[in-house]
């Protein structure tokens, strides 16, 4: 038999690597972004076309390529970041493998334009999947331009693969993002589709944070800043009561490298712990200097992982900074950051032992006491019974949102009560009543019937919102409540191509940019105190659309925003509460499913009863 193990084409091994290093247009924005901060560019132009899958193009100020190195860095394990393997152990650049740019090319359209600072003229390559295309001299700017093109033409598998547009925009931003808050001295501009998205000014982190996020965090952050042997940790985390219910504004950076880690995000997230609702998350941008020899950067060709030697101590380090950072800032709330930050922190002394950082917190702390809003206009008077009509009256009497109030009426037994079972709750239909805070009994002609309440409430409010029925009258019933509110810079791309839906089920929207709205006017009796928390709320579920994704995105609008101000399992209803539910379910289109497709009542019949009591 002959020998049948041959070594690859390069333009094959290239295009697997590629598989590994570009998955996306994001990735290859991720590496070109990289390579720029690598030559010590301080002004950034990130232009890109169709979310990256027609152009992206990053244009700097760096150090540029000779007319060898601009044919050189095409080439696989090209790079002049490192020469022996011990130089990894000290790593300081963000690049090191050299197969990014090699990688990019195999799967894409390039050209690159480039011209060192001390050249007179500058220099231009064509390459595609691969293959040299040409180089020529060029009139060009210090620094270097590359242009992608047409990124997996002809890998049809993969740019199949690519989801829509609205999403892989949202990768990018994310890595624009993240290098941009890493690199606050550098500027930064981005175009997408010719749209101005961004344009960073060189500053500090804070306004770095600012220009990125909105004007709004400057009042959101409070600085983190601890200094030991072993890591050095700066950042701003976000004061507790603007903890978000979305995940996003949770940042690890390890020298100048973005990172995950749900090991340190415990760290942050414990710290935060009964100063924030379960379900939301503290923001933070927290930066970590270490040194490079004890940790390990190389475990995954897109580098978000990190190993580090002694991961125990950095958390210990880390929890203690943070909740240092929130028991100081709830002493002194109004001190201004800038100041104090330079004047508590010792500079560090390398001869004195570590010691494990001290904490002042006041336990007494609870940013929520002042915040807690008398929920007394949601609870029900009987006066109101007498005019409920609809949707809105509905959410007059039962809060939008299942917060366990004060005023909320003390739990009832869980069994049903005698009075209930005797003749009078059989008497007519009025004898509905709760059973477990959570279903509805109540008979018809033919049995007894069960509803889920929530899932009833999901029902009727979804049929409301969508048909927006003769009592849901969009003009008449909508709140004018000018309100700004600030979203993450993926939340407010996703906001905004949702926008239309939202503004056909009532809500008046005006985009002011850098991910601020000001929310004009909202349907009915939405929570307006809430209003920032409820959209963003919605938008969460809006991303994970999991099987409905059939539906239409009205439908999908209606239905996250039925779930959302539905009336949950749990809650105590008051006899017309209940009532009510009954009513508008049975006028709903399709009152036995929920907008999931789960059943909103099980019915048990006469017949049937008859059967099991065998009479
Ligand atoms: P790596 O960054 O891992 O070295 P790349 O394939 O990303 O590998 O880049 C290869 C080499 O090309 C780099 O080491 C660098 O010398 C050069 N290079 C790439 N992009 C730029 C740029 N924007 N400015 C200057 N040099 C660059
Ligand atoms: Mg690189």
């Amino acid at each position: 038999m002959t020998d049948i193990i041959r070594l690859l084409p390069d333009s094959v091994a290239n295009q697997i690597a590629a598989g590994e290093v570009v998955q996306r247009p994001a990735s290859a924005v991720k590496e070109l972004l990289e390579n720029t901060i690598d030559a010590g560019s301080t002004d950034i132009k990130l232009i890109v076309k169709e979310s990256g899958k027609l152009l992206i193009q990053v244009i700097d100020n760096g150090c540029g390529m000779s007319e060898r190195d601009a044919r050189m860095c095409f080439e696989r394990h090209a790079t002049s970041k490192i020469e022996k393997a011990d130089d990894l152990l000290a790593i300081r650049t963000l690049g090191f493998r050299g197969e990014a740019l090699a990688s990019i090319a195999s799967i894409a359209q390039v050209e690159l334009k480039s011209k060192r600072h001390e050249d007179e003229i500058g220099t231009c390559i064509q390459v595609e999947g691969t293959e040299f295309k040409g180089q020529f001299p060029v009139n060009c700017q210090n620094g270097t331009s590359v242009s992608v093109k047409n990124l997996f033409f002809n890998v049809p598998a993969r740019r199949n693969f690519l989801k829509s547009n609205t999403l892989e925009l949202k990768y990018i931003i994310e890595e624009f993002v993240r290098v941009a808050l890493v690199n606050p001295a550098i500027s930064f501009t981005f175009h997408h589709q010719d749209k101005l998205l961004f344009q960073l000014p060189p500053g500090n982190l804070k306004q770095r944070i600012i220009n990125l996020y909105g004007s709004s965090y400057g009042q959101r952050l409070i600085p983190v800043e601890q200094q030991t042997a072993l890591v050095n940790i700066s950042g701003f985390l976000g004061k507790p009561e603007f903890a978000k219910k979305t995940r996003g504004e949770q940042y690890f950076f390890t020298n100048g490298r973005f990172m995950k880690s749900p090991y340190l995000h415990h760290a942050v997230e414990n710290a935060f712990k009964e100063l924030i609702p379960d379900d939301s998350i503290p923001s933070y941008f927290i930066y970590m200097e270490v040194d490079p020899q004890t940790i390990d950067v190389n475990i995954h060709p897109t580098k978000t992982e990190i190993n580090f030697q002694d991961i125990k101590s950095i958390y210990a380090i880390l929890h203690a900074a943070v909740k240092q950072s929130i028991g100081k800032f709830n002493i002194s709330p109004t001190l201004d950051f800038e100041v104090e930050q330079s004047m508590t922190f010792p500079p560090f002394n390398e001869n004195q032992p570590v010691k494990q950082p001290t904490i002042t917190i006041n336990p007494h702390y609870n940013p929520f006491e002042k915040r807690t809003e008398p929920q007394s206009r949601f609870t029900f008077s009987p006066s109101q019974s007498q005019s409920v009509r609809g949707w809105n009256d509905l959410y007059a009497i039962i809060p939008p949102f299942s917060e366990k109030g004060e005023s909320d009426p003390p739990l009832e037994t869980q069994v049903v009560s005698h009075d209930l079972l005797a003749d009078e709750a059989f008497a007519d239909r009025q004898g509905s009543f709760q059973v477990n805070n959570s279903f509805i009994t109540t008979h018809t002609k033919a049995g007894i019937t069960i509803i889920d309440q929530q899932l009833a409430h999901e029902r009727i409010l979804y049929e409301r919102i969508l048909y927006q029925d003769s009592q849901y009258d969009k003009s008449g019933q909508r709140q004018l409540i000018p309100q700004t509110i600030t979203l993450s810079p993926d939340n407010a791309q996703f906001f905004m191509e949702w926008k239309e839906y939202f503004t056909e089920l009532g809500f008046e929207i005006n985009d002011f940019g850098k991910g601020s709205f000001v929310i004009q006017a909202i349907p009915g009796n939405i929570d307006t105190a809430n209003i920032g928390s409820f959209i963003e709320s919605v938008l969460e579920s809006l991303k994970s659309p999991g099987r409905d994704s059939k539906l239409a995105q009205g439908q999908l609008l209606a239905k996250a925003m039925a779930k959302k101000l539905s009336v949950k399992r749990g809650k105590r209803l008051h006899k017309e509460e209940l009532e009510t539910i009954i009513k508008d379910l049975f006028a709903c289109n399709m009152p036995e499913i929920s907008p999931d497709g789960k059943p909103t009542m099980v019915m048990l019949t006469f017949e049937e009863l008859n059967r099991k009591f065998k009479i």
